[in-house]
């Protein structure tokens, strides 16, 4: 293999003689045989030999051990003006082959492309982590309007268990009270049905003027009938009261005890204890 063109400051006027035959290049360590002067470069003249020990060109028997080097065309190659490896990266030097060596080895360019690669590794690295950074700030404000909205939906269920609660006290309370209410009527019931037959027809007249009629034991307590009169007309017991005989007749007491007698056709008057009732 010779000496690429693109090494060359002027490719184009390169004697012909100084291009090898096998690679067309210009001669990378010229060599020659012993029984000719045909000039190839070292290592297109071992390899086209490797085969057969003859010229490439004249055919002639070439003995591998005897090669020797072509020093005249070595010194016309070292004179060639040729480009550092380095132009590409942006080295303007041109000099002779054989001052190139020298010059690479110690030319700026390699140090500086090498400085402007890392700088650039640095620049993509740095540009990644800031779009890394923006990723995780974006998860991170999702995040936060999550954790806001699940804050929001406990306080709203907790919310709704405080309001559970009151209404499950509120109704334990109504049960309580409505057990009561049903203790105390059963016991009335009790009372009403333990009582013998002593029975008198009652018409009791309501502030509405509106006449209930029921019968009542004369031997009852006198809640039975406000008992009777609150489930006709949905009242409260404690809200209202009775009057018969001129005068009130109160829980506690039977009718006989009035001076209510068997058979006897009574007129009440149930009055309201709150007149806003
Ligand atoms: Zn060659
Ligand atoms: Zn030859
Ligand atoms: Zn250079």
């Amino acid at each position: 293999m010779g000496l690429p063109d693109e090494k060359l400051v002027d490719a184009c006027n390169v004697p012909v003689g100084l291009r090898c035959a096998i690679c067309t290049e210009v001669f990378v360590d010229p060599v020659c045989g012993v029984e000719c002067q045909h000039v190839f470069c070292s290592a297109c003249m071992g390899r086209a030999t490797a085969a057969q020990s003859r010229c490439p060109l004249c055919r002639v028997a070439i003995d591998q051990t005897q090669l020797r080097r072509s020093h005249p065309i070595q010194s016309l190659v070292d004179d060639l003006k040729v480009m550092c490896d380095y132009k590409i990266s942006g080295c303007g030097w041109t000099g002779r082959l054989q001052d190139c060596a020298a010059h690479q080895a110690a030319c700026p360019v390699p140090e500086n492309a090498n400085l402007i690669a890392q700088l650039k590794r640095a620049n993509a690295r740095s540009d990644e982590l800031a779009r890394e950074t923006e990723r995780l700030a974006k998860k991170l404000r999702l995040a936060n309007a999550h954790s806001d909205e699940l804050a929001k939906e406990s306080e709203r269920l907790a919310k709704k268990l405080r309001l559970a609660n009151a209404r499950v006290h509120q109704l334990a309370a109504e049960k309580l009270e409505l057990a009561e209410e049903v203790s105390i009527k059963t016991k009335l019931l009790g009372s009403v049905s333990r009582s013998g037959g002593q029975h008198v027809q009652v018409f009791v007249r309501d502030p509405s003027d509106k006449v209930h009629v029921l019968i009542l034991n004369i031997d009852e307590d006198i809640s039975a009938a406000q008992l009777c009169i609150s489930s006709h007309t949905g009242w409260d017991l404690k809200s209202f009261y009775l009057t018969g005989f001129g005068q009130i007749l109160h829980p506690g007491r039977t009718g006989r005890e009035y001076g209510i007698r068997r058979d006897a056709t009574l007129c009440m008057n149930a009055r309201l204890l709150h007149a806003a009732f």
